[in-house]
């Protein structure tokens, strides 16, 4: 910006300076030429004076001649400003003011001679004279006698003089340039600068633009040209910022998106290198993010060989490719992989690896099949034994009325299991449909106990079993009656089945004051028997459909081995818990915190 600025002053300066000097020139040279012309006029008033003085004697002899105009020279030159020459129309000098007329050459040769003789009229030189050492303005007159040329009178005045005025001219010229340099080299700079400077300004703004320190404004004091720059460079700054904020907010979506997806994602770029890594990733890939970011594939630790693999391929192959693996490391998942090359346009771009975690939904596959081939199973026990039994009986190879007897109480009993094992399975089904809804109302829990207990009195009676309750008077709960019923009764008859007669089970009731807040109060309801407990191993699996300890006694007893499952879903739909503490040949407690008040959501 200074060499522009500098490139500026100079060039002003410079038509500053030839115009001044062609000025200069032309006034001169005007002032020269009138100061002649001037001269001239006077030179000529006086040599028609003095011709008017003089008598012009034709063709006289010259010697008298001669003597005749150098008395008359020096007559003249008292009064003359200028020096006089007589001269005969051969060239001859007659007599002069200044030199003696005898020795002087001829002067026909004189351009202001010659020019006078040629056009018969006053003509006029500028020479340098040898003898007076000095330029010389001559001026010659033709001389008539009638109509005939009889001499020349010519007059010379030095022009020192105007060369003095002349150079004067120029002196002062100088002078007012040199001031007219000074001020206008000041004015100059001072208006480039001006120019310059908000130009500097805005060239630092720009820079710092690129620098991305968009905050940078240009200071605008101008109101010309360069303040509408300096306002559109604003603006665009500011667009700029907008456009950078909107873009970095972008980013930051879905940079929280990506962050924050239940899916592991990693982005690979085209030179196998790992650009990003979400937090899912780095959970079951095992391996930090910041230690896979920007490192190759192969050198970023990752450990399951199967997917480095399928990655690696699928980078060879640009392909999309989706693979079910199974990781051991960090911790045993099933996982759906899926690899997407990623182009820009017609260019590789890298690839996206996307991981779903699908162990739940695996187990779950897992458990619907299960659950089909236990309640195949369940259902062909009890089928297979009426059916046998009936064929017995149809046979008629039975003639004992006794045994018969017995063979019909089975197939009774077949069937009253299969009808519970089937009501079990549809209850569950529903419950877990989530299709009927549950009817919260509150229930008083100490009515609510006893009619529950008299509901199950055969049953433990036919155990010698007695039922026992600890309940508070007025201690409420909200929910659904026919289903808390069912937990009570489900865990309760498991209590009668799993002890030894003349055992207690008994039922107690707690009111649980978690905090301050009594919309956060609880009821523990307590389910207890010093029955044949459940070993450590089988309490995690206890919940599981069809899960038993002892398949063989459970069918005995005549168990679906469905109890526990429907039990815990009801728990769950309460927005409670329920726990086990149970010891091996002591018995059994079921722990169930139930919150006073359903928050229905
Ligand atoms: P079941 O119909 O077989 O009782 P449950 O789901 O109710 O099925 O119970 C699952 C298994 O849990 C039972 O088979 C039994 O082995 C065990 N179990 C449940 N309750 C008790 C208890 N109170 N004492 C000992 N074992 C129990």
């Amino acid at each position: 910006m200074k060499r522009f600025r500098n490139k500026l002053t100079i060039i002003f300066l410079l038509i500053v300076g030839l115009s001044v000097i062609g000025l200069g020139i032309f006034t001169a040279n005007y002032l020269k030429n009138s100061q002649i012309e001037t001269m001239k006029e006077g030179m000529v008033r006086e040599m028609t004076l003095i011709l008017a003085a003089v008598t012009w004697s034709g063709n006289s002899d010259l010697e008298e001649a001669i003597h005749y105009f150098e008395s008359e020279a020096q007559r003249f030159k008292e009064y003359a400003t200028t020096r006089f020459t007589f001269i005969d129309t051969q060239g001859n000098v007659l007599g002069d003011t200044e030199e003696n007329a005898w020795e002087m050459d001829n002067h026909i040769d004189r351009p202001e001679i010659q020019e006078a003789y040629e056009t018969g009229m006053t003509a006029s030189s500028i020479r340098y004279s040898d003898t007076l050492k000095q330029e010389m303005l001559n001026v010659a007159m033709p001389v008539y006698d009638g109509d005939q040329l009889v001499g020349f009178l010519r007059s010379g005045l030095a022009l020192s003089g105007v060369n003095e005025t002349v150079s004067r001219v120029w002196t002062y010229y100088i002078v007012g340039l040199i001031v007219l340099f000074l001020l206008s080299g000041m004015v100059s700079y001072w208006v480039a600068r001006g120019l310059t400077r908000p130009l500097e300004n805005m060239t630092r703004v720009a820079k710092q633009i690129t620098k991305s320190n968009d905050q940078s404004r240009v200071t605008i004091i101008r109101q010309d040209e360069v303040g509408e720059l300096g306002k559109a460079i604003n603006t665009m700054a500011q667009g700029l910022q907008d456009q950078m904020r909107r873009i970095a907010e972008n980013e930051g979506r879905l940079k929280t998106v990506l962050e924050n997806l239940i899916s592991g994602v990693i982005l690979i770029d085209c030179k196998q290198r790992i650009s990003f890594v979400n937090k899912a990733a780095e959970e079951i890939v095992g391996n930090a993010a910041e230690a896979m970011a920007e490192k190759t594939i192969d050198h970023a630790g990752i450990e399951q060989r199967d997917f480095l693999e399928m990655i690696r391929q699928g980078m060879e192959q640009k392909e999309a490719d989706s693979k079910e693996m199974i990781f051991h490391y960090p911790s045993e998942r099933t996982l759906e992989i899926n690899f997407v090359p990623l182009f820009q346009g017609e260019l590789w771009a890298g690839a996206i690896v996307v991981l779903h975690d699908i162990t739940a939904i695996k187990r779950l596959e897992r458990m619907r099949s299960e659950f089909v081939a236990n309640v195949s199973h369940e259902l062909k026990t009890p089928i297979a034994s009426i059916k046998g039994f009936t064929e017995t009986l149809l046979a008629g190879t039975v003639e004992d009325t006794e045994t018969a007897k017995s063979f019909l109480q089975i197939i009774y009993d077949e069937s009253e299991r299969l009808n519970r094992l089937i009501l079990d399975i549809l209850q569950l089904s529903e419950i877990e449909s989530k299709r009927a809804p549950l009817f919260f109302s509150p229930i008083e829990l100490g009515e609510f106990i006893n009619r529950t207990l008299q509901m199950l009195d055969n049953e433990a009676r036919r155990k010698e079993v007695r039922l026992e309750a600890d309940v508070e008077e007025n201690t409420y709960i909200e929910a659904d009656e026919d289903r808390l019923r069912q937990v009570l009764i489900n865990l309760l008859s498991n209590g009668i089945q799993y002890s030894p007669r003349g055992s207690i089970v008994k039922v107690e009731i707690q009111p649980l004051t978690v905090s301050d807040e009594p919309e956060l109060d609880k009821i523990r309801i307590r389910v207890s028997d010093s029955g044949m407990g459940i070993p450590k191993k089988d309490i995690p699996r206890i919940f599981e459909r069809f899960y038993r300890v002892d398949k063989a006694r459970s069918r005995r007893s005549g168990g679906t081995g469905l109890g526990l499952s429907i039990v815990k879903h009801i728990v769950e739909l309460h927005q409670g818990t329920i726990n086990i503490e149970s010891e091996v040949g002591v018995g059994t407690s079921f722990i169930i915190d139930l919150p006073v008040i359903q928050h229905h959501s």
